[in-house]
C-alpha cells in the first residue's frame, strides 16, 4: 500500500475493460447539454495509432503516451515525463500538445485527434479543451488506472460536457486490454524498484 502511494500521480490521464464509447454524452443527466453529440465507434485507423501512442508509451516515465493526429497524419508525439523531467504536469497528453504547439503551431491543434494510453486528467482534458482538439481516443480508462495507481476521479467525458464552447467528442477503450497489460507490468517494476 505504502509503495503504491509512492507511485502517485502518474496519470496521463483512465474507465472500464470493455471496448466504451463514451462521449461528453455520458454525463447527459444533470450536466448541460454540451460538448459532444454523439460519440463515433473506433475505426481501424483509431487502432493504428493508438498502437503508436503505446509505442510511445514504452520510453515513458509511467506508460502514458500520446500522438495527435490531422487529416490522417500525426502531427505531435508525447510521453510522460514527469519524474525525468521533474515536472507533475509533463503528463503524455500535455507533453504532446506542448510538442504541437511549438510545432506546426496552435492552429492545427483545432479539430485535430489525440490518442491517448489513458483516459485524459482533468488537467490534460482541460487542455485538450483550450486547444480545441476535436477528439479524443484512449486506451485504459480512469476507473482502471485507478487501479492500479492515484488518479483524479473526474471522468473526461464530464468535463467535455461542461465546455460547451469547445465540443469534443470520446471513444474510449480502444486497445484497453494491451495498454492496461502495459501499465501492470510497468507499475509492478516501479514497485519493485522502490522498494527499500
Ligand atoms: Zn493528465
Amino acid at each position: 500500500m505504502q509503495q503504491r502511494t509512492q507511485l502517485k500521480a502518474a496519470c496521463g490521464c483512465h474507465a472500464p475493460s470493455r471496448r466504451a464509447v463514451l462521449v461528453g454524452l455520458a454525463c447527459s443527466l444533470a450536466l448541460p447539454r454540451a460538448a459532444s453529440a454523439f460519440a463515433p465507434a473506433s475505426t481501424s485507423d483509431d487502432v493504428r495509432f493508438m498502437r503508436m501512442a503505446l509505442d510511445e508509451a514504452q520510453h515513458a516515465d509511467f506508460p502514458f503516451g500520446a500522438v495527435i493526429v490531422r487529416e490522417g497524419a500525426v502531427i505531435a508525439r508525447g510521453a510522460n515525463h514527469g519524474r525525468t523531467r521533474r515536472d507533475p504536469t509533463a503528463h503524455g497528453e500535455m507533453v504532446a500538445i506542448r510538442n504541437a504547439v511549438e510545432s506546426p503551431g496552435a492552429d492545427a491543434l483545432k479539430g485535430a485527434t489525440l490518442y491517448t494510453t489513458g483516459e485524459p486528467c482533468p488537467m490534460c482534458m482541460g487542455a485538450i479543451i483550450w486547444c480545441h482538439i476535436g477528439r479524443v481516443v484512449y486506451a485504459a480508462s480512469i476507473d482502471q488506472l485507478a487501479t492500479l495507481m492515484d488518479q483524479i476521479m473526474v471522468p473526461s467525458a464530464e468535463i467535455a460536457a461542461r465546455a460547451t464552447f469547445a465540443p469534443v467528442s470520446i471513444t474510449g477503450g480502444v486497445l484497453a486490454d494491451e495498454a492496461m497489460a502495459l501499465f501492470r507490468e510497468r507499475m509492478a517494476k516501479l514497485r519493485v524498484a522502490e522498494r527499500p
